[in-house]
């Protein structure tokens, strides 16, 4: 696959997930690194209007690199989230989401979301059909900023997921590149809504099911 601009890869991400309602109200947020380098949408902006001289370019310590062409624009809240999965995992893209599946699944669960069989699991790194998917869930904070340590507990004892759940908020979604962190955010986004959906049902998405396959 041909090289992708970084700004306009984030500016087209913001773009498909603003539609997708992952980020409207100019909540969500998407990075991707190159090299040494993260690209990240500004903060409180429209997402679907980003343009690609509105991002911040920062370093893994967080340290600006290069600042938007409009001063006037804040670096996103997100930042030390991201952060997390960029220094803990080795992350080449993280994205986090709004969707009203992700807030409506952390209702469903303690500190512990589970489903299991269901064919778009096979989507998520080292996940076959017949595994359960654990993701943590943390509780929310008043400020985002705020959450960064609890994310950081959540990563490290989950090493087997790629995402971190906020309850009544989001869910933080990674991946080695930008590709498979969007590949597993639209896994995840499935598998969360196929799990409220089943409740819905009365049918529990954490059951093995009695029939074969
Ligand atoms: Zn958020």
């Amino acid at each position: 696959m041909k090289h992708t601009d970084p700004r306009q890869l984030v500016v087209d991400l913001c773009r498909q997930f603003y539609f997708q309602g992952w980020c409207t109200g100019t909540g969500g947020g998407i990075s991707v690194r190159e090299g040494q380098h993260i690209f990240i949408a500004p903060s409180g902006v429209q997402k679907e209007r980003i343009e690609p001289e509105d991002l911040f370019v920062i370093d893994l310590d967080g340290q600006i690199v290069e600042p938007p062409a409009d001063p006037t624009l804040k670096i996103s809240a997100c930042t030390p989230l991201f952060l997390n999965a960029y220094r803990m995992r080795d992350a080449g893209a993280v994205l986090h989401s709004h969707s009203i599946n992700v807030m409506l699944a952390t209702l469903l669960c303690e500190d512990e979301f589970q489903v299991t069989h269901l064919e778009m699991q096979k989507g998520l790194r080292g996940v076959g059909y017949h595994d359960q998917v654990r993701v943590p869930v943390v509780e929310n904070t008043a400020h985002e900023c705020d959450l960064a340590d609890r994310m950081a507990q959540a990563i490290a004892d989950y090493p087997a997921a790629d995402a971190v759940l906020v309850r009544r908020h989001g869910v933080y979604v990674w991946g080695r590149d930008w590709q498979s962190a969007k590949t597993q955010a639209e896994c995840y986004d499935y598998l969360f809504q196929a799990a409220v959906r089943m409740r819905q049902l009365g049918i529990d998405p954490t059951r093995v099911p009695a029939t074969k396959g």
